[in-house]
């Protein structure tokens, strides 16, 4: 939900692909992700196990006629933790109140959202590890007693009341799960893992958001944004207006895969959804350090880049789809990123890691 930090981009025109393939919102993306929002569970794409589990926990609900037990939503961002959380208020019907961990500063600022909720409403509360600690204090307890405790007056003379607050569910959604203390992680009655989608997912998710945008796709077009959609949904639909766009510029009705392809390139993305900062990384491991190991710090000075941005936007989708081995001693690049860059593998590759 928060505007995303861009950070400082010492490749100039990378900065523009390095958004591209950023998971979290960028620009307007916020407001334009709201159109793309499926309503109902039974519109939320993939995730087959969890959408079965989330269906039984709210089911029960409903016939035990109750408030659901509080929910945490885990995983990395783009992956409809927030359109999760806005089904689940959907599929009860209940009203629900969206705030975010850095946005609260003071237990005070949560105490009156807290005290202004309605019977059954539910608070979403993004990036909930970014809670300052007293809040997330007070609010475990008002998860488990549905009590929260005003201060009245100040100074020595200052009391607290308890209040009485009507039942409501917590929505909370996290990137570092590792980080909310177990305290706050026991609250919850039902914990869900996002996980990346596989390629078949995204592709449906593509042809429904086509739909909904009203853009014409041509067989295999859909098949070839998702390759490059970092499996993550809010990345396939941000490639997806930028082929609108270029079927706007190019008067084209039907979008086939050899436009997905030159509009991408554009972008730089490649075929296996890398672009240029992914690139430089493989490259600079391959060539400057002889496949590696080599620090982050020294990777991503070679690259020009700061080491945050390389680890957190860069190194994930490098390592999960097997170009880049983290190691003890350093990064080291695969054989699969030796062949991508068209180079034959050192021959001890794989002693390295
Ligand atoms: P998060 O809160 O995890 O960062 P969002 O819920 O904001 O992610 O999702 C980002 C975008 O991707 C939204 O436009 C949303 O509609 C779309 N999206 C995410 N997951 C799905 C899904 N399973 N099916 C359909 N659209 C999805």
């Amino acid at each position: 939900m928060s505007e995303t930090q861009v950070s400082q981009s010492n490749i100039g025109a990378d900065e523009e692909s390095l958004r591209m393939i950023s998971s979290e919102p960028i620009g307007n993306e916020p407001v334009s992700d709201e159109e793309l929002r499926p309503r109902a569970l039974e519109g939320f794409i993939g995730q087959p196990l969890l959408k079965a589990q989330l269906q039984l926990f709210l089911d029960a609900a409903r016939k035990r006629d109750v408030p659901p037990d509080h929910i945490l939503l885990a995983g990395p961002p783009g992956l409809g933790k927030t359109t999760l959380a806005m089904i689940v208020a959907n599929e009860l019907q209940v009203p629900i109140r969206v705030t975010s961990g850095p946005a609260i500063q003071h237990a005070g600022d949560l105490a009156s959202i807290l005290s202004s909720l309605d019977e059954g409403e539910v608070l979403f509360i993004d990036e909930i590890h970014r809670l300052p600690r007293p809040a997330e204090e007070l609010l475990y307890i008002a998860m488990e007693d549905f009590r929260v405790d005003v201060m009245v007056g100040k100074g020595p003379g200052a009391s607290s009341i308890p209040l009485t607050l009507p039942r409501f569910t917590v929505i909370g959604a996290t990137t570092r799960e590792g980080m909310l203390p177990s305290p706050l992680r026991a609250r919850f009655g039902f914990t869900a893992h996002l996980d990346f989608y596989p390629h078949e997912e995204l592709e449906r998710l593509i042809e429904r958001s086509a739909g909904v945008l009203g853009i014409n796709l041509a067989e295999g077009s859909a098949k070839q944004l998702s390759l490059r959609s970092r499996g993550t949904p809010r990345i396939a639909n941000r490639l997806l207006r930028r082929v609108r766009d270029w079927a706007i510029v190019h008067d084209l009705d039907l979008i086939g895969p050899d436009d997905v392809q030159a509009a991408l390139e554009l972008y730089q993305i490649d075929s296996e959804g890398l672009d240029r900062l992914d690139l430089a990384v493989l490259n600079a491991i391959v060539k400057n350090f002889d496949g590696g190991p080599v620090g982050l710090n020294n990777l991503s000075a070679m690259v020009g880049e700061e080491s945050e941005t390389v680890e957190t936007v860069c190194e994930p989708y490098l390592v999960r789809e097997g170009f880049l081995v983290r190691t003890p001693k350093g990064r080291v690049a695969t054989e699969k990123a030796w062949q991508h860059l068209g180079l034959v593998p050192k021959d001890d590759v794989n002693k390295l890691f």
